[in-house]
């Protein structure tokens, strides 16, 4: 066991991952570790939007260094964003609170019918128990009827950022809708809805500091879960050989069905049942221990990772590693969030570079790195966010179609489309283009500096055709 170390890179051998390199992040040591095979299950990209239900270490690096080696990335477009969070409360949050998914249960989500009822809200002259029934708006409950506040995650995130945008928003910044248990506790009374609830009911409290037995919660959608990562093959072997991706870090199984089902029930399934068996593939056909450190291909990527350490101390610039963080986060957000567009991802692919220029000649590192020292481990982290942003939004603008956790604005149903007319599907809903579109996109890195080359793995669908969804 090596705890409290960072993988910082990925060593590969005559094409054959055989080792890392760590740093401890204690004492600052760089060594580097030797195997027949890699195996990486370092979680998802969520942070690369500064801010999301992810906790706060939660990075890309060890995948985008393997990327950097040579595997593939494969789908970085597929986000989860999870409808039941709790609002951004200012600028210098670094943290999202999820509110669990079973409180759509028995919570009602609406939001007043008028802008100006909102803005009262928002302004603090009124509250939601002034807003009387008919001037509500429960929109869900409106647009999809048979499925209601429970509709998937994606459609529910995407109706709470339509309303807010319509200026209908309640939190202070525009950005919550209400989630309210008025008439379920009238219906159950208090006491049953506490039982279910109570925990969630009081950390809300604790968080926001109103009472939502009194008052309806406030919730606003969040990045949660990252279906993207490194591409793998069904023994969960990368592009690169000996290299093995486990859970959220690979584009996964589950990941494939675009909206991200149970993310856990994935990660069991391959650290559990399917790499036990799966990785004798591949050692099979290999000579244990016939790589070591001493293969010079070891100190050669210790250097780099200790040039790459030494470039970082040596900026001695004037911005925070955080600062750099937020802008990144914000415009990703913005612009590769909810809702995509050309426009807006062109914007920024023309911003990422910039951001990635002023961090390596203006951030801020203190302290030294021959030891503990936090801000040296974000700055590597960033860092990688950075150019693994540029590799999102160019997965998100070549993707001209609207596929689950991926929503182009350009590519939705609208009124004029026959598939609404004959009430196959709504408005709004996502327009795939699967003549074009039904591939695994895995993207191959090329020069620094430089776009990602494309490799396509076609999806075949034998038995179940892929169909419109409708939940009205
Ligand atoms: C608040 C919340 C609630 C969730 N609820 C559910 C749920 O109800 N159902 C469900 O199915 N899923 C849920 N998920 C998603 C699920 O928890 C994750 O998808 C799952 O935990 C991912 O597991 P993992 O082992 O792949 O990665 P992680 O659990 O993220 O573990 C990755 C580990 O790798 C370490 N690491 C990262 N980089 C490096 C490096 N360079 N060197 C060394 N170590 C590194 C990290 O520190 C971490 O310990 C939830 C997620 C969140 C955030």
């Amino acid at each position: 066991m090596h705890p409290r170390t960072e993988m910082l890179d990925l060593v590969v051998v005559e094409g054959h991952a055989k080792g890392v390199v760590v740093r401890n992040l204690s004492t600052g040591e760089i060594t580097t570790h030797a195997a027949d095979a890699v195996i990486l299950a370092t979680g998802g990209y969520g942070n690369v939007f500064y801010l999301s239900t992810n906790a706060m270490g939660c990075n890309v690096m060890a995948a985008f260094r393997a990327h950097k080696r040579g595997a593939f990335m494969a789908n970085p477009c597929y986000t989860q964003i999870h409808p039941t969070c709790i609002p951004v409360s200012g600028d210098y949050q670094s943290k999202l609170t999820l509110m669990s998914e079973s409180l759509r249960n028995d919570g009602r989500i609406w939001v007043p019918k008028s802008a100006e009822d909102a803005q009262a809200i928002r302004e603090g002259k009124k509250t939601g128990a002034d807003i009387p029934e008919d001037e509500r708006d429960y929109y869900l409950e409106r647009k999809y009827p048979s499925f209601g506040n429970l509709c998937p995650r994606d459609i529910a995130s995407r109706a709470a950022k339509e309303c807010c945008d319509e200026g209908r928003g309640v939190a202070t910044t525009g950005l919550g809708v209400f989630l309210d248990f008025e008439d379920a506790i009238k219906r159950d009374g208090e006491d049953a809805i506490r039982a279910r609830y109570g925990n969630l009911f009081q950390m809300y409290e604790k968080i926001v500091d109103e009472n939502p037995y009194k008052r309806p919660m406030m919730i606003y959608p969040a990045v949660h879960y990252t279906m993207g990562g490194l591409w793998v093959d069904y023994n969960l072997m990368s592009n690169l050989p000996g290299l093995h991706v486990l859970g959220e870090a690979n584009f996964s199984d589950h990941g494939a069905n675009r909206l991200g089902a149970s993310a856990l029930m994935q990660g069991l399934a391959d650290g559990y049942f399917v790499i036990p068996s799966t990785i004798a593939v591949y050692l099979a056909e290999q000579k244990p221990g016939a790589v070591t450190t001493s293969h010079p291909e070891f100190k050669k990527v210790e250097n780099e990772v200790k040039d790459r350490l030494k470039s970082l101390m040596d900026i001695k610039g004037t911005k925070s590693v955080d600062s750099f963080h937020r802008e990144l986060g914000l415009l990703v957000w913005d612009k590769c969030g909810m809702a995509r567009d050309r426009a807006g991802l062109e914007e920024a692919l023309e911003r990422i570079p910039e951001i990635r220029h002023e961090f390596w000649t203006n951030v801020r590192i203190p302290g030294s790195s021959s030891g503990l020292n936090s801000e040296l481990e974000k700055a590597g982290r960033v860092a990688d966010f950075i150019e693994f942003a540029e590799v999102l939004c160019h997965d998100a603008l070549a993707r001209e179609e609207s596929c689950g956790g991926h929503f182009r604005t350009e590519h939705q149903f609208t009124e004029a489309d026959e598939e609404v007319q004959d009430g196959t599907t709504q408005t709004g809903e996502a327009k795939r283009h699967d003549d074009h579109y039904q591939y695994v996109a895995a993207w191959e890195h090329t020069e620094p500096g430089q776009p990602p080359n494309l490799h396509k793995e076609e999806l075949i669908f034998e038995e179940v055709k892929p169909s419109i969804r409708s939940y009205k």
